[in-house]
């Protein structure tokens, strides 16, 4: 059910659901809509006064996701299927070159790409190079992390590379494989790289708790940086 409370002027408007919980626990949305889980045993004029007292919590929350959807409309990498056009791969912004008679390939920077100026044509192809390239370079990535893992007594994981929209990386530790997300192509090396060492560190450590983030910024200090620019450069579909 929906309930409102007032902080300071402002309405604030969330959606309350009684649970099997034993405390009240309280989220904020990417469409800004506040959620809140309490006990059975609580009131609602309880609930409500605890949503009051994080209203300035909620109010910054909702600001910060604001400001990253700014952020993300000015740093997003956008490809451009035209003529003319470009596309990002691993971090760089790459030229397409139409071109007929020649099958999709990488030639000194420039994407060369059989088309005519058809969008919807080029974004296919364009595609279909992203999936050819993501598994060869997420393997290529994956040599070059894994002996760096090896003392740490880990498997070599098998790569699948594979569309997701949901997230950028995941792992089936009993079977010690790894799938990335084929949209990581686009970014730069070490945010794919910071995707790949995640799921490897679930190998030893199943949760993201304590010893979890020892390690992974044990193997890279700079590990937040790389996935904070991820999220910037692209957003999940
Ligand atoms: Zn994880």
């Amino acid at each position: 059910m929906d309930r409102s409370v007032d902080y300071q002027g402002q309405i604030l408007t969330y959606a309350l659901q009684y649970k099997k919980v034993k405390h009240i626990t309280l989220r904020v949305y990417d469409d800004l809509r506040i959620a809140v889980s309490a006990p059975r045993r609580l009131k609602k004029e309880e609930i409500d006064r605890y949503v009051q007292q994080k209203g300035a919590w909620i109010l910054q929350s909702q600001h910060k996701i604001n400001q990253r959807k700014i952020e993300k409309a000015q740093y997003g990498l956008r490809n451009r299927y035209t003529a003319g056009g470009y596309i990002y791969f691993l971090g760089d912004k790459i030229p397409l070159i139409l071109h007929s008679g020649i099958s999709t390939q990488l030639i000194d920077g420039q994407l060369f790409i059989n088309a005519t100026d058809d969008s919807q044509k080029i974004a296919e192809k364009a595609a279909q190079f992203y999936q050819s390239q993501s598994i060869i370079i997420f393997r290529k990535l994956n040599d070059a992390l894994y002996p760096h893992l090896e003392m740490l007594g880990i498997k070599k994981a098998t790569i699948a590379a594979r569309r997701m929209s949901a997230s950028w990386g995941r792992c089936h530790v009993q079977k010690g494989h790894i799938v990335l997300n084929t949209q990581l192509i686009q970014a730069p090396k070490e945010c794919i790289v910071s995707v790949l060492l995640h799921e490897y560190v679930h190998f030893l450590h199943p949760n993201h708790g304590k010893e979890f983030k020892r390690l992974l910024y044990e193997l890279m200090p700079e590990y937040d940086q790389w996935t904070e620019r991820l999220n910037l450069l692209i957003s999940l579909s």
